[in-house]
């Protein structure tokens, strides 16, 4: 069983990084994000609690980002472990998971704010089937369409420069302390974001001790 946590600043790579993972040791990956996304895309109740938070790049309230993650790891299906992304992203959050459950490892994706913001903005995603694209390094085959389900790429709602400077003064602010928390249990690893997506899979997997990675 292995249980991870990846972090990282947003566009530091944390999605395709946990799909890597997640495909060859059977993970559940667990994106909170995600999970919000597919509420606001399908009108629940929910999506209407967190649609304009999330537009302009705020944080969602602890208890229901809580009751989310805890609703979503009572369903036990993740059998070969889980790795979860985007959360905690404060203090409290990691308090509430670090007294539910125990991790093997944060995985720590680091990328400066500049390199963030290149990326970002230049971000799109597929509202049909999730995948993410980026016009600098991975652009979709087509222009404009998944190559996946054929469905027109879309902006993220929160990948403009305002919401992506409030988020990124939320993770300084924020999510900063719970890295510092996680680094007193010594379960850190802190991994270079910058190079292409393979190499930072390979450094993942070299620091946490698991097989290399074919591609
Ligand atoms: P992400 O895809 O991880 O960047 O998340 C998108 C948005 O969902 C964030 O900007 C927040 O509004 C919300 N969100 C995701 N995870 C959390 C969390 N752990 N705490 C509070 N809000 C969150």
């Amino acid at each position: 069983m292995r249980k991870y946590v990846i972090m990282g600043v947003q566009g530091s790579g944390k999605g395709t990084q946990s799909q890597l993972l997640r495909e060859e040791f059977d993970l559940v990956h667990i994106s909170v994000g995600d999970i919000f996304r597919w509420h606001v895309r399908n009108h629940t109740k929910l999506g209407a609690q967190v649609r304009r938070i999330m537009a302009a790049g705020s944080l969602v309230d602890d208890d229901l980002v809580e009751s989310v993650v805890r609703r979503r790891l009572d369903e036990h299906d993740w059998n070969y472990g889980f790795i979860i992304d985007g959360f905690p992203r404060n203090g409290r959050q990691a308090e509430f998971f670090m007294e539910s459950y125990d991790i093997d490892a944060v995985i720590h994706l680091e990328l400066p704010d500049d390199e963030v913001r290149r990326r970002v903005l230049s971000r799109r995603l597929c509202p049909n089937c999730g995948m993410d694209y980026n016009l600098i390094a991975d652009r979709p085959e087509q222009e404009g369409r998944c190559d996946i389900c054929g469905h027109e790429l879309v902006t993220r709602a929160d990948d403009t420069p305002e919401a992506l400077e409030a988020r990124l003064r939320d993770y300084h602010e924020k999510t900063r302390p719970v890295l510092e928390l996680f680094r007193r249990k010594e379960v850190v690893h802190d991994v270079d974001g910058r190079p292409p997506l393979e190499e930072v899979q390979q450094a993942i997997r070299d620091t946490l001790g698991l097989p290399a990675y074919k591609g």
